[in-house]
């Protein structure tokens, strides 16, 4: 593991600037004064402040208790001293609310203590966790009692002023913070997604009617533990471990990880009362569109600063060189690059929009003009910096092209435009623009896994649930997985198992239930593609959120016996023991609850079998290897209950975006390469 501050080189430039220039001066008020809102740049996209009063009284922050240490944070994420000193104060004393979310803090505790504490039945002489005689498994001694103890975190210092810009990180380094950022944002979700479901079990039960904001939630939790990344630096250019191309669904995700610090500002900076040479210096902006005078032509952008806006975003006053926009107007006049976000509304996506991040830009010009509405506003010139991967939201267009109109896109480098001929819901397309190899149209293509027919002739045939209207957290099903359902209402993957129950053939319940995700098959269009770095490989057109299912890892199973003979043959085979378990990653909250036990139920007896791709496969038998993997292999049973025999579900670990080259940890060292001693 590398050591980042040698890595870390600081911009003491900055602390001896050159006198500044006279800044340019608004011309005289056109008409008689209004009162504009003083506060940051909002983008069009961002829901206005009122709907986040929640969020804003969160205990966690905003009002101390003696009980707890944690408690001792005074001010909010939004009301920070190092932001806009101009802001309106934005938590106001409301004590019934704040009661109201230290209840909900306690409530989400206990349900964590009560998820991880599961209820024992004997049976026979051994105790299970549910009645179903087809599925016994030994509760292993550590699982039973969890008490989820909510020890108090550290108290959290206030967001640094210290500019530094890291530069030169090895490969080792990269890869470190590669692996804390994806893990801080699996964190993220996970508590998103379990509070998310909490909030909807208890309006089924007729609790309040909330609209469930689990990305507040999540992020609040996160930073009370100080979990939010980057907090003591304040960096200037690119965030380690944050990729081009990345994506989000969430502002508060964006400060979580560091990239953008202002949870509705445009523009974040740091102030002049904590900058070291009394400067304000700009880090990062959002570039929303519909901004009435930005124009975003991708590599160049005209960028509007904020202030002089009423409450319905339309520009009554002149803008002022103040706050953001003087901070943009000293970073030009330093050569400092700003972070650019761009975001998006977006259909499906679990926000209804995205934000990614497309590089670093300089600022060349600022002036002073007349806008649309008449009133004088700054405006700043932005062009996108040499040498960066290809832009984010460049990639997600060129992805939407492709997935209407293909042959228009890319005339040449299709071999097929579906090699599942139809067998999947949706096609899959193989394409080569490097070489003449057409191996993969040698395969029949298989979309579920054959099991011999033993498989199906097990005691445990037969059993299923009685849910005619879907199935919640109380049904056979869900005793089944240890008293929860495993996917949420938008079929994500709550958390990793050894095993998941999903609803079979012999349940009552209807096709729509909530605990059939992955019995049916894909959604994403996926391709198939050749690259000089991994051979064969896979990538999606579309954008695949995180803990979404992507497909089966499909094979014809052979007894140990059969895989013997096949191996004596030169065959090649899937071993499915041999896959990591990355399961155990999604969904772990050790980082939150500090005795948390990874989920040990329904547990599954070591896997005995291989599974024969040599002639028939389907797509994710193409996926590369890596040890930082963006897919996980998770062990589902619906058509069967025989517990040696599992399906292979795979699903994505982080947000993938479009064409991004997904990958899979086979479990194997260099001596083994699962992947490239079967496709290439
Ligand atoms: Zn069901
Ligand atoms: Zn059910």
């Amino acid at each position: 593991m590398g050591n980042s501050s040698n890595s870390l080189t600081s911009t003491s430039s900055l602390t001896q600037p050159p006198p500044p220039p006279p800044p340019p001066q608004p011309p005289p008020p056109a008409t008689t004064p209004i009162v504009p809102k003083i506060e940051p740049k909002l983008e069009p996209l961002d829901e206005p402040l009122g709907s986040h009063t929640e969020f804003l009284q969160s205990p966690y922050f905003s009002n101390p208790n003696p009980s707890f240490s944690f408690n001792s944070q005074p001010d909010t994420p939004f009301s920070e001293p190092d932001t806009d000193p101009n802001a309106p104060t934005r938590a106001p004393d409301n004590p019934s609310e704040e009661n109201n979310v230290y209840s909900e803090f306690y409530r989400v505790s206990e349900l964590f203590r009560t998820a991880f504490a599961q209820q024992l039945q004997s049976y026979g002489d051994v105790e299970v966790m549910d009645p179903d005689s087809r599925a016994i498994v030994p509760v292993p001694e550590e699982n039973r009692v969890s008490t989820v103890v909510v020890t108090p975190a550290r108290r959290y210092p206030k967001r640094s002023a210290e500019l530094v810009r890291v530069t030169d990180l090895g490969v080792e380094d990269q890869r470190y913070f590669r692996d804390i950022v994806r893990r801080t944002r699996m964190v993220y979700d996970s508590l998103r997604i379990f509070s998310i479901v909490e909030e909807e079990k208890r309006r089924l039960q007729g609790g309040l009617g909330r609209k469930p904001r689990g990305d507040l939630k999540a992020a609040s939790v996160m930073r009370d533990r100080g979990l939010w990344l980057n907090r003591d630096k304040r960096i200037v250019g690119s965030i380690p471990g944050v990729h081009i191309g990345d994506l989000f669904f969430f502002r508060m995700e964006l400060c979580v990880v560091g990239l953008h610090g202002q949870i509705q500002a445009g523009i974040d900076y740091v102030p002049a009362s904590q900058s070291s040479n009394g400067e304000p210096i700009a880090t990062s902006i959002i570039v929303s569109g519909g901004y009435e005078d930005d124009e975003d032509a991708g590599d160049v952008i005209v960028y509007t600063g904020h202030g002089g806006q009423d409450k319905h975003s339309r520009q009554c006053v002149h803008q002022k060189l103040e706050g953001g926009n003087l901070a943009l107007e000293r970073s030009m006049h330093y050569g400092i690059e700003v972070r650019v976000i761009r975001g998006f509304k977006y259909e499906g996506s679990v926000s209804g929009k995205v934000y990614v991040y497309d590089g670093l830009y300089r600022i060349l010009d600022s002036w002073f003009d007349v806008g649309k509405s008449g009133f004088g506003v700054y405006k700043y010139k932005l062009v996108r910096m040499d040498n960066q991967p290809q832009m984010g939201s460049a990639i997600l267009r060129f992805a939407q092209n492709l997935r209407s109109r293909p042959l228009t896109v890319r005339p040449v480098g299709y071999i097929s435009l579906d090699i599942s001929m139809k067998k999947e819901n949706v096609p899959v397309s193989l394409y080569n623009d490097i070489d003449n190899d057409h191996e993969p149209m040698y395969y029949e293509y298989l979309v579920t896994t054959v099991f011999p027919p033993y498989a199906y002739h097990h005691r445990g045939n037969g059993t299923g649930c009685d849910c005619v209207s879907g199935c919640l957290d109380d049904c056979f099903c869900a005793m089944k997985n240890g008293g929860e359902l495993a996917y949420d209402q938008n079929g994500i993957l709550l958390r990793g198992k050894p095993l998941i129950f999903e609803c079979g053939a012999h349940c009552r319940c209807p096709p729509t239930c909530r605990n059939r995700v992955s019995q049916k098959g894909v959604r994403n269009r996926f391709e198939v593609f050749r690259s000089r770095e991994t051979g064969w490989g896979v990538r999606s057109l579309d954008l695949i959120q995180a803990g979404a299912f992507i497909c089966e890892y499909a094979g014809v199973i052979l007894t140990r016996e059969q895989a013997q003979v096949f191996t004596m043959n030169g065959d090649s085979l899937v071993y499915p023991n041999r896959f990591a378990d990355r399961w155990a990653e999604w969904g772990d909250l050790s980082q939150i609850f500090s005795d948390y036990v990874r989920p040990m139920y329904p547990s599954i007896p070591p896997l005995d079998f291989a599974m024969d791709v040599s002639r028939m496969r389907n797509v994710a038998c193409y996926m590369s290897h890596s040890s930082s993997p963006n897919v996980l292999v998770q062990f589902v049973l619906y058509d069967h209950n025989n517990l040696l025999f599992p399906h292979l579900m795979l699903f994505a670990m982080e947000n993938i975006p479009p064409l991004r080259e997904l990958s899979l940890d086979y479990g194997v060292a260099d001596e083994w390469t699962g992947k490239l001693a079967i496709c290439n």
